[in-house]
C-alpha cells in the first residue's frame, strides 16, 4: 500500500467521528503545494550525477509550513506527501503554531562523501530558496539527514536572504541551534512510553522493551527508558539485531554504535537475531523507530508485544492496524509519540526569532509539558468517544486544522 493510502485511512476515520464536510475534507487532505526539483551535482570523480528533491506543503491554516528533509533511496512524491499531512496533524496534536510540510532527495547517503552531500542540500536551497522560510516553511532533520546538513542550508539561505537563523531548525548547537533539540524526539518517545504505562496500570520497572532502528530517535528512547528502569531486550538496525531477556547492556550499545559511525555491527553482547526477529520479540513495548510500513498485514499476527509506541512515521500499515486492534494491542500513534521533536524545533525558531537561548533543563521541562498535555487530551478523547488512541489524535489534530481553517476563513 502508498504510504498516503495509509494516512487517508487513518484521516477518514476521524473525519467520521468529527463528522467533517467532504468539502472540507477535499480541502484539509489536497496539499497546498508540492514541488519537484532537479539537483544535478559533481561528483568528487568530476562525474555529473542527478538527484531529485522534493518539497510537499500541506497546510498552513494554523502557522507555517514545518517539516524535516528526508534524504534516502526510496524517497518520492507519494512518500513526501503522506508525511506532510502527518505533520500537519502532528503539529496541531501537540498545538503549536504551525502547519505541515516534509521534504526529501532520493538519495542514499552512504553511497555519497560529505562534500557530495553538502554539494545536493545547497543545490535544493538554490533550486527552493523562495517557497521556504521563517515566516513561510520551516525545514528540520528527518532520516539520513543531520545537524550540519542543516547548517549548511542555514549558510546557503543567508546568501540569498541574509542572516535568518530561524528558517530551519535542528541546526548544531553552537550554531544557532538548541540544547536538547537532538534528544527530543526519543526522550519524548520515553517519556510518552511511560506515561502509556502509568496510564495502562503497569508497573515501569522491569517493563521488557524491543526497540526497531538504533538512530537519533532509537538510541535516546533506549537511553531515557534505560534510566527509568525498563529492560531493553532487543535493539536493531539496518545491519543487525541483538537480543537479551535480561536486558541488553544499552550503554554499551550506544558506545558501541558511537565508535562505528552510529552501527550496531560487530555488537558483542546478547543473541544476534534477524530483523523479523525482533519485530516479534517476546517484550512489553515494542518501539518501531526506523522506516515506515515494517508492520503489515503478512507479519502483524506474529507481534507479541501488547503496546507499540510508534516512534518512526507511518511504521504500522492500517491492515496491520486493525489486526492488532482486533487483537487488543495498544498502539500509541506517530503523529503524538514522535511529535518531540517538533515540539523541539518550535522552541528552537523562537529562540532564533528572540536572539536568545534556554537551558536545557528548561527545553526538557517545556517540552515534559507540552507533551504530557498532549498525551492526556488524546487519552481522554480516547475514553469518551470509545475510539483507538490514534483515531483520538487524528481527531484532535485534524479538529484543530479545520476550526482553523474556518476561523481563517477560505476566501
Ligand atoms: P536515523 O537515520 O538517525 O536512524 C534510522 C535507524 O533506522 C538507523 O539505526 C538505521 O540503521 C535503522 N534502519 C534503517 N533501515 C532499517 C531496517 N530495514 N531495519 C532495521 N533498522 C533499520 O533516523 P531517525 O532520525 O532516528 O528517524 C527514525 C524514524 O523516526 C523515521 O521514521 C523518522 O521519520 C522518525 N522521526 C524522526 C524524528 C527526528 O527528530 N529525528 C522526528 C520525528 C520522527
Amino acid at each position: 500500500m502508498h504510504a498516503n493510502e495509509a494516512a487517508r485511512i487513518y484521516f477518514d476515520r476521524a473525519a467520521a467521528q468529527l463528522d467533517l464536510s467532504e468539502s472540507m475534507r477535499r480541502l484539509l487532505l489536497t496539499a497546498k503545494r508540492e514541488v519537484r526539483v532537479q539537483l544535478p551535482i559533481e561528483r568528487d570523480s568530476g562525474e555529473i550525477a542527478t538527484f531529485i528533491g522534493y518539497r510537499v506543503q500541506h497546510n498552513d491554516a494554523r502557522g507555517p509550513f514545518k517539516g524535516g528533509l528526508r534524504y534516502h533511496p526510496q524517497v518520492d512524491l507519494d512518500d513526501v506527501r503522506a508525511l506532510a499531512a502527518l505533520m500537519t496533524w502532528k503539529t496541531a496534536v501537540v498545538d503549536i503554531p504551525y502547519g505541515g510540510a516534509k521534504g526529501g532527495v532520493t538519495i542514499a547517503p552512504a553511497d555519497c562523501s560529505l562534500r557530495e552531500l553538502e554539494r545536493v542540500t545547497r543545490k535544493f536551497v538554490d533550486a527552493i530558496h523562495d517557497l521556504f522560510g521563517p515566516d513561510v516553511d520551516i525545514p528540520a532533520p528527518d532520516m539520513g539527514t543531520t545537524a550540519d546538513m542543516m547548517a549548511w542550508i542555514m549558510n546557503q539561505y543567508g546568501k540569498y536572504h541574509g542572516f535568518s537563523p530561524a528558517c530551519v531548525t535542528g541546526k548544531p548547537v553552537e550554531f544557532h541551534g538548541l540544547p536538547g533539540r537532538e534528544e527530543a524526539t526519543g526522550r519524548g518517545v520515553g517519556a510518552l512510553t511511560l506515561k502509556l504505562l502509568s496510564r495502562l496500570g503497569r508497573k515501569i520497572p522491569g517493563t521488557r522493551i524491543a526497540i526497531q532502528g538504533f538512530g537519533n530517535v532509537g538510541t535516546h528512547a533506549a537511553k531515557y527508558l534505560h534510566d527509568a528502569e525498563c529492560r531493553i531486550v532487543a535493539v536493531g538496525d539496518a545491519t543487525n539485531s541483538f537480543h537479551d531477556q535480561r536486558g541488553l547492556d544499552v550503554l554499551e550499545l550506544l558506545r558501541h554504535a558511537r565508535s562505528h559511525a552510529g552501527r550496531l555491527v560487530g555488537f558483542g553482547g546478547g543473541e544476534a537475531i534477524t530483523g523479523s526477529e525482533l519485530l516479534a520479540a517476546d517484550c512489553d513495548v515494542l518501539i518501531p523507530a526506523a522506516l515506515g510500513g515494517v508492520i503489515t498485514g503478512t507479519n502483524a499476527a506474529a507481534i507479541r508485544a501488547p503496546i507499540v509506541v510508534e516512534a518512526a512515521n507511518a511504521p504500522i500499515e492500517p491492515a496491520a492496524d486493525d489486526l492488532l486492534a482486533a487483537r487488543g494491542v495498544v498502539v500509541l500513534p506517530d503523529i503524538l509519540a514522535n511529535a518531540g521533536g517538533v515540539t523541539a524545533s518550535w522552541f528552537e525558531w523562537v529562540q532564533n526569532r528572540q536572539h536568545y537561548q534556554w537551558s536545557l533543563d528548561r527545553v526538557r521541562g517545556e517540552l515534559d509539558r507540552i507533551l504530557g498535555q498532549a498525551f492526556e487530551q488524546v487519552w481522554q478523547l480516547s475514553a469518551s468517544r470509545q475510539v483507538p488512541l490514534r483515531t483520538a489524535a487524528y481527531m484532535l489534530g485534524v479538529g484543530r486544522v479545520a476550526r482553523a481553517t474556518v476561523l481563517g476563513g477560505v476566501t
